[in-house]
């Protein structure tokens, strides 16, 4: 079987990419799951080197986040990258060797609203990284999860703002038997909670269904669901306009996304699902 070589400095991964042909980068923060493979086997198909990055980002979290306890399993990671040429992972100190950086993207008003709104400078965080990473790696494509819709709408915004010349490809949500949107952080949860952690996906799918009736009914349908379940404590649901990120007005009809977070026991989660509302 092909092993990825790993490489942990900018410089080395500089020199192993020199000739290289086209590239494609695949970042992720490690403890990877099929929804992750999903990225690297679509990267596969549209440039000659695949590099998967690992790096759990310090500038990402809140002070009162899951940082110190996000998972990180290295060997186990680079088991499941057969498909990869080259995996990166770098630790902090190699990213930021100053310590704190003065230095950031800002996400701008979208940042501060949903993901951003709980996670106050988490945008900022992500798009300081992932600007770094392009800037590493020269990747001609990069690919994004849609299950972090706000994410990719913001990396995508900041590509076109920024002139950057790499172009991210959309990886749709990979999710478990049960409907569940794969995430490294469903681990953390425990049995109870993970039974009560399919009413996420159950009120995307109510939305569904009820989003030719219109906006009232969408929300009534999901919050119904989501009530349902005490072990969920809903922390947001809208539905945006997918061109802007921004909530749409009542009486909207057309193309639109249906966002979800939640709090089951001490573990946030979030997932969406796109709708046409009638
Ligand atoms: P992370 O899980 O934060 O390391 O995310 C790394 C990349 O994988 C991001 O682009 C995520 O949006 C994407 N991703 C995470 N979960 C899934 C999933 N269930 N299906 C597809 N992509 C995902």
């Amino acid at each position: 079987m092909h092993h990825p070589r790993i490489v942990t400095t900018i410089a080395e991964l500089r020199e192993a990419l020199a000739a290289s042909g086209s590239v494609g980068l695949v970042p992720t923060m490690g403890a990877l799951h099929d929804g992750h493979l999903a990225h690297v086997a679509r990267a596969r198909e549209l440039v000659d080197t695949v590099v998967v990055s690992i790096f759990v980002n310090p500038l990402q979290f809140g002070p009162n986040e899951d940082y110190l306890r996000y998972p990180r399993d290295l060997e186990a990671d680079a088991a499941k990258l057969a498909d990869a040429d080259l995996i990166f992972a770098p630790e902090p100190a190699e990213m930021y060797p100053n310590g704190a950086i003065e230095t950031r993207i800002t996400a701008g008003r979208v940042g501060d609203t949903f993901e951003g709104r709980s996670r106050p400078g988490h945008f900022d965080g992500v798009l300081t990284v992932v600007a770094k990473l392009l800037n590493i790696v020269g990747p001609r494509v990069v690919t994004f999860g849609e299950k972090d819709a706000q994410q990719a709408f913001l990396v995508e915004r900041m590509i076109r703002d920024l002139d950057i010349p790499t172009r991210v490809e959309l990886i749709p949500i990979v999710r478990e038997d049960d409907d569940l949107a794969m995430s490294s952080r469903n681990r953390y949860l425990s049995d109870r909670e993970r039974v009560a952690a399919r009413a996420l996906s159950r009120a995307l799918e109510a939305a569904e269904s009820s989003a030719d009736r219109g906006i009232d009914a969408v929300i009534a349908a999901s919050q119904s669901v989501v009530m349902g379940e005490p072990l969920v404590e809903l922390d947001y649901f809208a539905i945006v306009d997918p061109a802007t990120f921004q909530p749409v007005d009542d009486g909207y009809r057309g193309p639109a996304r249906a966002i979800i977070a939640a709090r089951v026991g001490s573990t946030r989660l979030i997932d969406n699902t796109r709708l046409r509302l009638g």
